[in-house]
């Protein structure tokens, strides 16, 4: 069976991670799982350069297949803030009651054409024999104007979807897995892996 080890701390990253992959013969390892200690300086300017950072730092411990992504929301009106700032923005421990309500105030009275956004997901494995292989996913929105639904995490809940009329966050986890950009950078990365390690 071949590892691979997914360069998060994030569990429910790499379960969902894991989920993809059942159908191959494949094992998904957190960096906790693969007993990897390693301090990842994420300094990119890209949500590409930082996926490919965490990946090829982690390489250097491993001789396994290693993956790592690096995702966040690209708000145009803002000037495509908070982009690969998404974690850090108004600081990592604020809540994200604080920080969409900010981001709501911070786009009060900006009329609906001027609200695009989107959620970016860049992703890196970088392979035994130093083979690098990036995919990205984007989903497209809006910004809303309430804070709506209690699924999801992290900015679903001010993220509107035109097609579902709803937030990233009232719809299910299945519906939003098959159009959110982890799921399509994933299912990339998936066909890519594929390739290579079953010939
Ligand atoms: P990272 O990829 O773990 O560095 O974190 C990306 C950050 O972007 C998360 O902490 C969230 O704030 C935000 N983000 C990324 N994907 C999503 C999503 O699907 N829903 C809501 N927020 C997200």
């Amino acid at each position: 069976m071949t590892e691979i080890i997914f360069a998060t701390g994030n569990g429910g990253k790499a379960r969902e991670v894991a989920m993809m992959f059942a159908d191959m013969d494949v094992c998904v390892k957190t960096l906790k799982e693969a007993d990897i200690q390693a301090d990842i300086i994420e300094d990119g300017r890209t949500f590409m350069e930082n996926a490919r950072i965490k990946a090829e730092t982690i390489a250097k411990y491993t001789d396994k297949i290693v993956l790592a992504d690096d995702s966040g929301l690209v708000i145009d009106y803002l000037n495509g803030e908070p982009g690969i700032y998404s974690a850090r923005y108004m600081g990592e421990d604020t809540s994200y009651d604080i920080k969409n309500a900010n981001i709501l105030k911070r786009m009060e009275n900006v009329p609906e054409n001027e609200r695009s956004a989107r959620f970016v997901c860049a992703m890196a494995a970088v392979m035994p024999n130093g083979e690098v292989i990036e995919t990205e996913g984007i989903m497209e929105g809006m910004i809303g104007y309430e804070i709506a639904g209690e699924n999801g995490f992290g900015y679903d809940p001010i993220f509107y979807l035109p097609e579902f009329e709803a937030s990233s966050a009232q719809i299910t986890p299945e519906q939003k897995n098959a159009v959110s950009h982890r799921g399509k950078a994933l299912r990339m990365m998936q066909e890519e892996l594929k390739k290579r390690i079953q010939g």
